[in-house]
């Protein structure tokens, strides 16, 4: 008989007190209900991922993890980000499960698409992506600029799933092979395809919260793309060159024209005229030398080699 795998759902958590409850109960109905088919091992597990939450998310972990034989927990000592905080969940995970899964605490990832990440991994998929079929229930701004960011990820040529969250099936092997990357501006959805692999895609609606609040404010999900942009990118540098390259020989143009027309009309150059020019100029060597600044900022941070996450508590059955 063929062996049943075991599979780890990953959950960062920051400050969702008033989700996780819920988020076990659906869970653990939705496990419970493939363990039945065949589909995973009873010893399949929630992995609930303390993101440093300043309410008591980690004692709910904690009383869920006494009661619930499916839920473990993972503290991590301080707020780390939804992403080191998905990585420190997998790299956890990852020596106990065959398979894992990633996706939000507050189930907008719909759960009962879970049985075909699996199917699509037992015909030989090692990387399953969840896409959503629309965003209908987003709010206008956030479905108009995050279609805007995977256009621009695209352009810039970032190998990218579109329509791709952290909604996503690895198994061991992938995981494995995502410990190889040790880049300290994380951003999963850009490292992941790089990786190679067997890969699918499974569709499904995304929903709205059921509860507590969005942690991705404007700020942050600004803060996202443009690590998205920089971390996978260096395009933006060669577009300064070919934007500055166009600017020198506009100016070079120019320059031939008031030259003549001092010779021609004996025109002194017009007080408006410089301050334009140095007013434009100086913006835009200052926007060169921010762009360039950015990208330096990320060699720092990468040259440190600092840890990307440190482990408080880890709560097993083993
Ligand atoms: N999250 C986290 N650390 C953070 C911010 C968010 O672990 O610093 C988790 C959060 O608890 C949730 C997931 O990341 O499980 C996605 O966050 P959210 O649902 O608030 O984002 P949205 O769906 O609004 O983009
Ligand atoms: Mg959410």
């Amino acid at each position: 008989m063929k062996k049943e795998n075991i599979l780890y759902l990953v959950i960062p958590c920051y400050n969702e007190e008033p989700v996780l409850s819920e988020t076990t109960d659906r869970l653990t109905g939705k496990l419970d209900q493939m363990v039945k088919r065949k589909l995973i091992s009873p010893k399949s597990k929630i992995m609930y991922v303390d993101d440093g939450s300043k309410d008591h998310t980690w004692s709910l972990i904690e009383k869920l993890h006494q009661k619930n034989h499916y839920v473990e927990g993972v503290k991590l000592a301080k707020n780390r980000g939804h992403q080191n905080a998905l990585l420190a969940g997998l790299m956890t995970a990852k020596t106990r499960a065959d398979v894992l899964i990633s996706m939000d605490a507050d189930l907008q990832d719909d759960i009962e698409v879970l049985d075909q990440f699996i199917e699509a991994y037992n015909v030989g998929a090692e990387i399953v992506y969840g896409v959503r079929s629309s965003r209908k229930k987003d709010t206008f701004f956030k479905r108009h600029t995050a279609q805007l960011f995977y256009k621009l990820m695209r352009r810039l040529g970032v190998d990218i799933v579109y329509n791709h969250a952290d909604y996503r099936l690895m198994s061991r092997r992938a995981v494995d092979e995502l410990e190889k990357y040790s880049e300290v501006n994380l951003f999963l959805r850009g490292i992941i395809p790089q990786i190679g692999l067997q890969t699918a895609v499974v569709k499904y609606e995304r929903k709205a919260r059921f509860a507590g609040e969005s942690k991705y404010p404007l700020k942050k999900m600004l803060s996202f793309a443009l690590e998205g942009i920089l971390s996978f990118s260096v395009r933006p540098l060669r577009l300064i060159t070919v934007f500055g390259s166009l600017i020198s020989l506009a100016s070079f143009i120019f320059l031939i024209y008031v030259i003549i027309g001092h010779f021609v009309s004996g025109n002194v150059a017009g007080w408006t005229t410089i301050i334009a020019l140095v007013c434009f100029f100086g913006g835009f060597q200052i926007f060169c030398i921010g762009i360039i600044g950015e990208y330096i900022g990320k060699i720092y941070s990468e040259t440190k080699r600092r840890p990307r996450y440190a482990i408080e508590k880890v709560l097993s059955n083993k």
